[in-house]
């Protein structure tokens, strides 16, 4: 999803460098406790879009960091936004693409990463971009600590078998599956945060699905 190219946006982003990281160099480590000002547990959502999601769970744990990793300037200062009239001091905004994820994150340095409607890439020839595909599990399981884990939603059946068969491939681990999240029961769907596309897609009826998976510990 392309977002159309917002002015106000790019110089927002351009104005917080202590807040958005862009395109960082991939030859050099980000030091994120800096970042932070504190070593608090981290968690990454990939494609974080205008960001519902991440800023909500940023304003209910203040006690764990959360980074934004996005590909679009406009996305980036829409979130960088929500953050600022927020106080999220927990949430930083990493400006650049998930194929980079194991540079731009330590080797064991995450808790949950985060893969929330994803682009669903459906030719076949472009299997490489979704980012469930082998490649980019790889990057995954070097940058989350042994314990820690993937939580992916999508509205997009092609896309979710495709992700289950990948991750099934690699040797994944299913803690949960779900083909219809907003039907499970009441004290799953009350901990949900829904994403943008999640509430358009559900208010439309269509089904979300979703998972929990882990990387042999
Ligand atoms: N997660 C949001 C939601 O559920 O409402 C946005 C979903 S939107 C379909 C996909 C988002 O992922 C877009 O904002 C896009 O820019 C971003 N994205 C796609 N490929 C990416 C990549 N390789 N690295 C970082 N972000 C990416």
């Amino acid at each position: 999803m392309r977002l159309r190219n917002k002015p106000w946006a790019v110089k927002l982003v351009n104005d917080h460098p202590e807040s958005v990281l862009q395109n960082p160099d991939p030859d050099k480590k980000i030091d994120w406790a800096e970042r932070f000002g504190n070593d608090h547990p981290i968690e990454i959502e990939v494609g974080s879009g205008k960001g519902h999601f991440i800023t909500t769970l940023a304003e209910m744990h203040p006690d764990k960091n959360y980074v934004a990793l996005e590909l679009q300037t406009t996305a980036a200062g829409i979130i960088l936004r929500t953050k600022l009239e927020k106080g999220l001091d927990n949430l930083q905004i990493l400006r650049g693409d998930a194929a980079d994820i194991n540079s731009f994150f330590g080797k064991n340095t995450t808790d949950v990463i985060y893969l929330n409607f994803s682009d669903p890439w459906p030719k076949t020839r472009h299997e490489k971009r979704r980012l469930t595909y082998k490649s980019f599990l790889s990057k995954y399981e070097e940058v989350l600590k042994p314990e820690g884990h993937i939580e992916f939603k999508t509205d997009n059946s092609g896309l979710f078998a495709y992700s289950v068969q990948s991750m099934n491939n690699y040797g994944m681990f299913f803690d949960f599956v779900s083909v219809d999240l907003h039907h499970e029961k009441p004290e799953i769907v009350e901990k949900n945060i829904e994403t943008e596309y999640e509430h358009k897609f559900a208010a439309k009826g269509n089904p979300i699905y979703a998972l929990h998976a882990h990387f042999e510990t």
